[in-house]
């Protein structure tokens, strides 16, 4: 698009300018103080310094070090050219050069600072999934940081003196915790649907139950997973009741595999049914199909003692005799972005074999932070993962935190606090309507809005996430970790 054509003069109008008065007489320091109306556009915009001149100026030089001169010049002509806009839309407000100064500074601080931050989550939600899902445990943290720090044993067999495998390092652990033959880490576990279905059911025939046809957020379906893999899908059953007969009624000759997907971000309920995993064991194994289950959230542990009810274990899948099982690791297994499957050796080494294993592979980094995760469940000590530990606060534990917490805002004028029962979701696209009972803590203030105290909680440097319900502020405690509450405090403080 064309700018207006006054437009393009003006700005090359600015381009060219000559020092405003303002910058060559230091005792003046506002743009247009007197005679603003009858100063023509155009000549406020020939005040206008030029980026060069600007860049000159004194406290500018001691910023060129802190932000490199590329930086500097990009904000500066940047606040420029709003300066233009603003002049040229007939709002030319009186701006001094002290004033251009610190928006340049504030300007280049913005460009200079990272955009990925980490953000304080209030929401209660443990695996949000906007929010980066799992906190990595201290033990990951320092396993990645060693591994990425310098070079490792990666590829590298240290005994024989040649090359190894990645998938080494994971395997050795979680075949042990899996009961698996043989594991693999990619991507996610949308890649390891994808990669299991293309490696196992190219131009063959997948039976999924209607009511396993599930969409997860951002546009994982099954339907179009199966599509894209080359694999055709066939649906058997209805929404709400598929049985063990309607699987058996699908097969044919070009049937390869009898998919079980885990709907994890829905319930069906009333009047259903689904075939148990033993019927279609039997079944998979009567007709020689691969019978794989996408489990979704890959728990490890029981988690009904904490209230967590239909999150089948991989473990008992692979027992029950499932040939390959597909999970991600930064739901509820707690560890970093990844997809792990695992199952029976001649499936996966198949799977290894495919040329998008190599597309879809895991860097040192998950491997690290995967590995290190592993191994605390290997050594009983899974409440040192944040997910877990989470999941098993009690509300009594959470209200006495944001009782705490309400003693620091409720003094400050305008604010009204209470501590409530309320519910925290688990989220991640695991169990849907499973709730954790909690303990919230509700504020509002006599001038701002619910809505208006979550934006300025937003905004706050580390940005916090909190929830708005019926008018009021509601902050969960439970996915906060303890050290961030004084940050939590602070930011009300500044609320006025
Ligand atoms: C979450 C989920 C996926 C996608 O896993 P990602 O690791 O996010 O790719 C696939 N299938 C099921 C059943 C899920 O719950």
């Amino acid at each position: 698009m064309t700018p207006p054509a006054d437009y393009v003069e003006m700005s090359q109008a600015a381009e060219v300018s000559t020092p405003g008065p303002w910058l060559r007489d230091s005792g003046v320091d506002t743009v247009m103080e007197e005679d603003q109306s009858r100063l023509e556009v155009s000549s406020l915009l020939r005040q206008i310094p030029a980026v060069d001149e600007l860049l000159n100026c004194p406290d500018l030089r001691a910023l060129n070090e802190r932000f490199g001169h590329r930086l500097l010049v990009e904000a500066t002509r940047k606040v420029l050219q709003n300066l233009r806009e603003k002049i040229a839309s007939g709002n030319p407000a009186a701006v001094s050069l002290e004033e251009l100064e610190k928006e340049i500074q504030a300007e280049a601080e913005t460009a200079a600072s990272f955009f990925l931050q980490p953000v304080i989550n209030a929401t209660g939600v443990i695996l949000h999934t906007n929010l980066g899902r799992a906190p990595l445990a201290r033990e990951a943290l320092d396993h990645l940081a060693e591994t990425a720090a310098g070079y490792s044993n990666l590829e590298y067999d240290l005994e024989r003196g040649e090359r190894g495998k990645r998938d080494a390092h994971t395997d050795r652990l979680l075949t042990q915790l899996l009961g698996a033959e043989r594991t693999l880490v990619v991507n996610n576990n949308a890649a390891a649907v994808f990669l299991a279905l293309n490696t196992l059911a190219e131009d063959a025939e997948v039976i999924v139950s209607r009511g396993e046809l599930i969409e997860i957020g951002d546009s994982f379906r099954i339907p179009e997973v199966c599509a894209k893999s080359g694999a055709v899908l066939r649906e058997v059953g209805t929404t709400n009741r598929t049985r063990a007969s309607d699987y058996a009624a699908a097969i044919n000759e070009r049937t390869r595999v009898l998919l079980r997907v885990h709907p994890s971000n829905f319930r069906i309920v009333g009047f259903t049914e689904r075939p148990s995993l033993d019927e279609l064991v039997e079944l998979a194994r009567k007709h020689r199909l691969l019978l794989m289950e996408d489990l979704g959230s890959g728990c490890l542990v029981d988690l009904v003692p904490w209230g967590v009810q239909d999150e089948p274990l991989a473990r008992m899948s692979l027992k029950a005799g499932v040939d390959i099982a597909t999970f991600s690791g930064d739901k509820l297994l707690g560890g970093p972005q990844a997809g792990i499957l695992a199952g029976k050796s001649e499936f996966l080494e198949r799977i290894r074999k495919n040329p998008l294993f190599r597309a879809l592979r895991v860097d040192k980094l998950t491997i690290a932070a995967l590995e290190a995760t592993a191994s605390l469940y290997l050594r009983g000590q899974p409440d040192s993962i944040p997910t877990l530990r989470m999941l098993q606060l009690s509300p009594k534990e959470i209200a006495a935190r944001a009782t705490r917490l309400a003693e620091k805002i409720s003094p400050r004028p305008g604010f009204s606090v209470t501590v409530r029962e309320g519910e925290s979701v688990l989220g991640g696209g695991s169990t849907p309507g499973q709730a954790l009972a909690t303990s919230l803590l509700a504020v509002t203030h006599v001038q701002h809005s619910a809505q208006m105290l979550e934006d300025m909680l937003r905004r706050h440097k580390p940005a916090i996430i909190a929830r708005v319900e019926k008018d009021e502020l509601v902050l969960d405690l439970r996915t906060v970790f303890e050290d961030q509450e004084e940050e939590i405090a602070r930011a009300f403080e500044r609320i006025t």
